[in-house]
């Protein structure tokens, strides 16, 4: 599986500068179905062992991975939204700061009390890891619910920034399908030897 994301990254991935890849013509707004479904196949053979009962992800780009993710693992998943909804109850949420890695702006994000409880083992779910903001913020709306974290599922991972190491220091393991040693805009995109 790493593979085939290497190399569509290789082939359709822009590198912006020496810490942005924009992958908007197949991840991050125009989106490859099958590309998207190997994902979330690669993220259920790795966790399917580990009793998870639903996978969390943040709005909008994790979205189609983890709908992916679920349906491999063939359980619900959830979406932390950045703007709360009228419907949700401000007493009725999980609420964490995140900063965002793109938009440089802080936003709460939220999760209904109602969809993650102590009984849940969670599998989080990110299109990237980065500083590890987002990751770590649906950490704590797990932690707030009192459930169990198997994981963290990442798409790309930009091995050269702290997000790995900051979730590790958290005792949380992390899958990440293609892992970024650097990236330059003349040369491309060079990759962790694993
Ligand atoms: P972090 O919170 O780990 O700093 O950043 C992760 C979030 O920022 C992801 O949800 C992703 O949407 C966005 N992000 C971080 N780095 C990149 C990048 O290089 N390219 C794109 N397209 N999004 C990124």
């Amino acid at each position: 599986m790493a593979q085939i994301l290497r190399d569509r990254i290789d082939k359709d991935g822009k590198v912006l500068n020496d810490r942005v890849l924009k992958v908007d013509s197949f991840l991050n707004h125009q989106v490859d179905p099958h590309l998207i479904m190997s994902l979330g196949q690669a993220f259920a053979d790795h966790f399917k062992d580990r009793q998870v009962t639903k996978v969390l992800t943040l709005e909008a780009s994790g979205i189609h991975i983890a709908f992916a993710t679920a349906l491999r693992l063939d359980i619900p998943f959830v979406f932390a939204k950045k703007r709360p909804a009228s419907t949700q109850q401000g007493s009725g949420v999980y609420t964490a700061e995140v900063e965002s890695f793109t938009r440089g702006q802080t936003c709460s994000i939220t999760v209904s009390k109602d969809y993650i409880t102590s009984e849940d083992r969670i599998l989080i779910i990110d299109d990237f890891l980065a500083a590890g903001n987002a990751a770590l913020g649906l950490i704590s709306v797990v932690r707030q619910a009192n459930a169990e974290i198997v994981g963290v599922g990442i798409a790309v991972e930009k091995s050269f920034q702290t997000g790995r190491k900051r979730l590790e220091d958290e005792g949380i393991e992390v899958l990440s399908l293609a892992r970024l040693k650097s990236m330059d805009p003349a040369t491309g995109v060079e990759y962790v030897k694993e």
